[in-house]
């Protein structure tokens, strides 16, 4: 299994790093030298601009989560990366519970899936 999450549309709710049961994602600050150590491709890697649709669609909503701050306070904020994609066992979770719809996760026999907000 490989995971990766596509970084400029992570708003940094920290849903995935809360939901996961194997301790996937860890929530890194943005301007941080590991914040692009997951398996994403190029495109996907964190370059310092969160898409503006993300942003006009999280930044003004009040929902007790700290939306692009470039640190997590232990709630939310910063970015979240994929640090243990090998260990998903695919139950699905962050994959309804990622406010960004950024999280993509690859299985072995070929299928790719996105994350789709409920
Ligand atoms: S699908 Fe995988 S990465 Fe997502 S919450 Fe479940 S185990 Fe974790
Ligand atoms: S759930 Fe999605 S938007 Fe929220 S921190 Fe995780 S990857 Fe980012």
């Amino acid at each position: 299994m490989q995971v990766y999450v596509e970084k400029q549309k992570c708003t940094g709710c920290s849903h995935c790093h809360d939901v996961c049961p194997v301790a996937v994602f860890e929530m890194k600050d943005r301007n941080g030298t590991d914040v692009n150590t997951d398996v994403a491709p190029q495109e996907a890697q964190w370059k310092g601009v969160t898409e503006q649709t993300i942003k006009d669609k999280w930044s003004g909503k009040d929902d007790g989560h700290n939306h692009f701050a470039n640190t997590n306070d232990g709630k939310s904020g910063g970015i979240s990366v994929a640090v243990n994609g090998a260990s998903c066992i695919f139950c699905q979770a962050c994959l309804v519970q990622c406010e960004g719809e950024c999280i993509v996760i690859n299985d072995e026999a070929g299928s790719v899936y996105h994350s789709v907000y409920e």
